[in-house]
């Protein structure tokens, strides 16, 4: 197999003609041979790098490029680094070798690298196998092997073993820790002649917990039943990732192509031991990190390189390092920070919508801040609005409570005359009858005649007294339907008889339909009565001939209009907005508030007056209402 930089394959890199040139010229001249390579060897270094399974298999990839990473970092001296695979690895039941080990030995022959880098235990032990043929004296650095795999009868003075030690224990500790509900790990390991020795070393140090948990095997399962199985798992189960290079179908998995498959599958959280598979697929916990196999393996690289002794290099070997946890899949699994122990590390964690946006984050809410402040300021003066208005109308109910008096004050003599009307013909009639039942023979229909009048004049006087007391009962702003036409016709009973008695003509003429407005009857009557009485002293004067007071109501559109004209002398220009304000007043014993009343009853009402004069003469004060049907 020839590697990426290797001679038999492609274009090497200027370095590698220049070395392939010296090699030529070695081998054609012998005799020189030796100066020509010392003087070359001082600049070029060459490293032959034996992968296991083949250079895309996890974890061991993701050593050699971190390896291959340190090794162009830190060499002082040009590199050219040669890589083969050992495809035999990864057959359940390996092959031949000896091709390889031909095809190598035709490569080499004459030539050996400086130095043999091996990564992974079956390139360890191919490299110890076949040293002696391919590469003699060649020293020998076996990488990213595990401790029990390092084959040390065969080792030489001239190897370095950068090994690793996995205790599987302490992952399965750390998974009952993180999960202390785990009752059964489902263990996913592939059928290569590798994969299977660890098996054996998995269960032989896990049985301490056997009573604690059950381990479910999937080597024998082709990794497509595997995929099947991990998408149904039973509660308290978690995937334990072990390696899958080999299926027991036979079929290779290169990359982290099958992790991912699982990761994508699976309804139970994946742990590993492994740096590589960590990074959006496990969870997390203690495992053998890249970084610290790679920083060995090219230190030791560099200093037999450098030309010390391999013998005087040694590493224990590499253990756990602290539990690191994948964030993202923390949340997935609901698994608390507070689980993990303490020297844990959290990677990939999401920033948050308030680190990823975070000034916008601050504008919404210093907008936020603002609304609510505002929201909750209008809300209080909405609230203060509310009592203010509800103290007003109250003020207002009783402002025209005493307004009302004040208006049956100036009724009270046509009250008196129009209850002395009915009393006076009650009694006249009461006589009569009297005088009539002393007669011999008494016309009892006669007499039932007089009852019958009697009985009228009683009723005119209790519903004088009825109107009256309906003006002036004291009752708190409330508002309900009214029929606007009868609220009129109400107000123009109480003031007929002072009409009557002043000899005024006052008419009405209610609309054909019913108006319907939202209000207060004894509010919206007391409208009313203000301006007519107003209308009935501007035509009270003795010098007027017409005395006219017309009332009408009728509907403008959305409105409830009612019309009050009188024949009077109107109102002097310039006065027409003053007759609104309160306290103005043309009256000697006026107190300038009944216009004033109005005005504020009706706007209550979501309405509007006007007062205008008219054409002929006198004075038209319109007012309106909102109309509801
Ligand atoms: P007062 O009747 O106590 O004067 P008002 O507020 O009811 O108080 O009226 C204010 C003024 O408006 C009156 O003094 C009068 O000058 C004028 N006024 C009101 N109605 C009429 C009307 N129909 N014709 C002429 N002037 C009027």
């Amino acid at each position: 197999m020839s590697g990426r930089r290797s001679m038999a394959s492609v274009m090497p890199r200027p370095a590698a003609w220049l070395g392939l040139g010296l090699w030529l010229a070695a081998c054609i001249l012998p005799g020189t041979a030796g100066a020509v390579e010392r003087s070359a060897r001082g600049e070029l270094k060459r490293v032959l790098i034996l992968h296991s399974f083949g250079r895309e298999f996890r974890p061991w990839s993701e050593y050699a490029r971190s390896i291959k990473a340190g090794l162009e970092q830190q060499s002082p001296w040009p590199l050219d680094i040669q890589e083969h695979a050992l495809l035999t690895a990864r057959f359940n039941n390996p092959g031949p070798e000896a091709p390889f080990v031909e095809y190598l030995r035709s490569l080499y022959q004459g030539a050996p690298p400086d130095i043999v880098l091996s990564i992974g235990a079956p390139a360890a032990r191919f490299a110890q196998r076949y040293r002696g043929k391919l590469f003699p004296d060649t020293p020998m650095v076996l990488a990213v092997v595990e401790e029990r795999l390092v084959n040390r009868s065969d080792l030489t003075d001239n190897d370095v073993v950068v090994s690793a030690r996995n205790d599987f224990k302490v992952v399965f500790d750390n998974i009952l820790h993180v999960l202390p509900g785990t009752k059964t790990v489902a263990m996913v390991i592939g059928a290569s002649p590798l994969e299977k020795f660890w098996i054996d070393e998995v269960k032989r140090e896990l049985k301490p917990l056997g009573n604690r948990i059950d381990l479910v095997w999937y080597s024998d399962l082709p990794f497509e039943e595997i995929l099947k199985r991990a998408a149904e798992l039973p509660p308290h189960t978690v995937l334990f990732w072990g390696l899958m290079m080999v299926d027991a179908a036979g079929i290779i998995y290169e990359g982290d192509i099958a992790l991912r498959s699982l990761h994508a599958i699976a309804n139970a959280p994946i742990f590993s031991y492994q740096d590589p598979f960590f990074g959006g697929n496990t969870v997390g916990g203690p495992m053998q990190l890249t970084a610290e196999t790679s920083r060995k393996t090219v230190d030791a690289v560099m200093r037999i390189l450098g030309g010390e002794k391999p013998t005087a290099i040694k590493y224990e070997p590499i253990g756990f390092a602290a539990p690191k946890y994948d964030w993202r899949e923390l949340q997935r699994w609901g698994i608390s920070e507070s689980q993990l122990p303490s020297n844990s590390e959290i990677l990939f964690r999401e920033p948050g919508i308030w680190e990823r946006y975070r000034w916008q984050m601050m504008l919404i809410a210093a907008i936020l801040l603002v609304q609510t402040g505002l929201i909750s300021g209008l809300l209080h003066e909405r609230q203060r609005r509310r009592v203010a208005e509800v103290e007003a109308r109250q003020r207002l109910a009783e402002l025209a409570h005493a307004n009302r008096y004040s208006a049956v004050g100036e009724l009270t003599t046509s009250i008196a005359h129009e209850l002395n009307q009915p009393l006076g013909a009650i009694l006249t009639n009461a006589e009569t009858a009297e005088l009539m039942l002393k007669a011999s023979s008494p016309d009892l229909n006669e007499v039932r005649q007089i009852l019958a009048d009697i009985r009228r004049d009683d009723h005119r006087a209790s519903e004088v007294i009825r109107r009256l007391r309906s003006v002036l009962k004291k009752m708190p702003f409330e508002i309900r339907e009214v029929e606007l036409n009868e609220t009129v016709r109400e107000a123009i009973g109480l003031v007929k008889a002072v009409a009557d008695g002043r000899s005024i003509a006052l008419t009405y003429v209610p609309a054909f339909a019913d108006l319907r407005v939202n209000g207060d009857p004894v509010q919206l009557q007391q409208v009313v009565l203000n301006v007519i009485i107003n209308a009935i002293e501007s035509v009270s004067d003795e010098a007027m001939k017409t005395r006219d007071v017309s009332v009408s109501t009728a509907r403008a559109g959305n409105h409830a209009e009612i019309r009050i004209a009188d024949s009077g002398s109107g109102i002097a220009a310039g006065e027409l907005e003053k007759v609104f304000d309160p306290f103005f007043t043309t009256k000697p014993q006026g107190m300038g508030m009944g216009l004033a009343i109005v005005r504020t009853i009706v706007e209550a009402h979501h309405g509007t007056i006007a007062a205008e004069n008219l054409p002929s003469s006198g004075a038209l004060f319109t007012i309106r209402l909102p109309i509801i049907r």
